[in-house]
């Protein structure tokens, strides 16, 4: 698959929205709440709900990051905007909003017994980072993880991941790889603190050179582990992590989960990551916490009457089928909000996955299950693109460019029969 192209040098603004600077997009101004962990409140999810509403088109989009996104926001709504924000502890800090990226492993406690609590971690970790001035430096795309011990957030290559391990001893990755650095559960928001300050006081991230530790040269890598490896509460050892398998497969599941306590969870997943105000509604209604998840989903860790609410929230248009054509289907913007796109993909892709009619001759497809997620974009810069082997599909201008992991890309035109060649390039290799 080629290389989605690199973003602009470090020693460019920081263009990533945020709740404070908003981004200007061709259907107004783009709005980015960031929500570690992905864990929301009842109250906090409908009061972004209210806020779309109010400020915005009406929809909740969440992102590969677990964040929610307000689209058309104009620029005289920025305050109020902002101001609702904080007053629902949406916003804590107006100089660290944009490098509060935190992933949290979503089904934690729900379908295994918890390592550590994935929850109390993530909350101790954002309120580590907003308390550290320095910090405010990261771009917003650095990314923290913390993982419940599957190995399913640290297998997206956050910058700096915490993962749980047996014997009270926590793996601390770096750009996604062990490095041999090890901390007890105590110390391990302090580590991770410790790792990303390293990362900022290396010559060449200070030269502006790096966004994430991904962009370091391999000898600039190694300087920021070894100072990371000097931070109190670290040892070294000699031992590596194995990449694991998360379990679920390529595709999320969604459904009913029975809790190890008796109690039931549902997954849900949200097509294209784009939430209505009356589906806000019924999932708070359901659950008073919910957990966004990175792959465009929400958790309802709680439910009673889980079989009754599935069937209401699908009736509104949510998934709650594993069979359902949606799961693994996801798109960028695209047009009529982003200008730079050739194509309405969340259209195109909406007709392809579910059988309707499409400009570019959709095909009846089947189930999701088990195949490889695909991610439509409207150009080359791949915003969205999930973590993990995708196949991507590019609008050209004339039809779309279909790329699978380590396969041949086809371009076909429109009226090609787009849908059964997308379904073909997710299957497994
Ligand atoms: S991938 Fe391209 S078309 Fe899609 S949102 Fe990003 S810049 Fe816009």
């Amino acid at each position: 698959m080629p290389a989605l192209p690199s973003p602009p040098a470090r020693g460019a603004p920081d263009a990533c929205p945020g709740a404070v600077h908003l981004h200007p997009a061709a259907d107004g101004l783009l709005a980015r709440i960031r929500c570690p962990g992905g864990l929301l409140t009842a109250v906090q999810l409908r009061l972004l709900a209210a806020v779309a509403r109010d400020h915005g088109d009406g929809h909740l989009e969440l992102t590969s990051r677990a964040n929610v996104q307000v689209r058309a926001v104009a620029a005289a709504d920025t305050g109020p905007l902002a101001a609702r924000l904080r007053a629902a502890g949406l916003l804590p800090s107006t100089t660290h909003e944009r490098v509060r990226n935190i992933l949290g492993s979503a089904l934690a406690d729900i379908d295994t017994p918890a390592v550590w609590d994935v929850g109390a971690q993530v909350r101790a970790l954002d309120a580590a980072i907003c308390a550290e001035p320095d910090l405010a430096r990261l771009s917003g795309r650095f990314l923290f993880a913390i993982d419940d011990g599957r190995g399913d957030t640290v297998a997206v290559r956050a910058d700096v991941g915490l993962l749980p391990g047996p014997a009270d001893e926590v793996t601390v990755l770096l750009a996604g790889a062990d490095h041999g650095l090890r901390a007890r559960p105590a110390d391990a928001v302090r580590v991770a603190v410790a790792a990303a300050r390293a990362f900022l006081d290396d010559p060449d991230a200070a030269a502006g050179s790096a966004w994430r530790l991904d962009d370091l040269t391999p000898a600039a890598l190694d300087r920021v582990v070894f100072q990371a490896g000097t931070a109190p509460g670290v040892r070294r050892t000699a031992r590596r992590w194995q990449p694991l398998t998360p379990a679920g497969g390529p595709v999320a599941p969604v459904g009913m989960r029975h809790r190890p306590d008796g109690d039931f969870a549902l997954v849900v997943a949200v097509p294209l990551g784009r939430l209505t105000v009356d589906q806000v509604d019924l999932l708070t209604a359901a659950s008073p916490q919910l957990r966004i998840t990175p792959w465009r989903g929400v958790v309802l860790p709680r439910v009673t009457d889980p079989a009754g609410w599935a069937d209401r929230l699908a009736r509104a248009g949510l998934v709650t089928d594993p069979d359902s054509p949606w799961l693994g289907v996801t798109a960028c913007a695209g047009l009529p909000g982003c200008a730079r796109s050739r194509a309405d993909v969340r259209a195109d892709a909406a007709a392809t996955h579910t059988g309707r009619p499409a400009p570019t001759g959709g095909v009846p497809a089947p189930g999701s299950r088990n195949r490889l997620p695909v991610h439509w974009i409207g150009c080359e810069r791949g915003c969205g693109s999930p973590a993990g082997p995708v196949v991507r599909v590019t609008a050209t201008g004339d039809g779309y460019q279909i790329d699978a992991p380590d396969r041949t890309s086809i371009r076909l035109p429109i009226g090609a029969a787009l849908g059964a060649a997308v379904q073909t390039a997710r299957e497994e290799p």
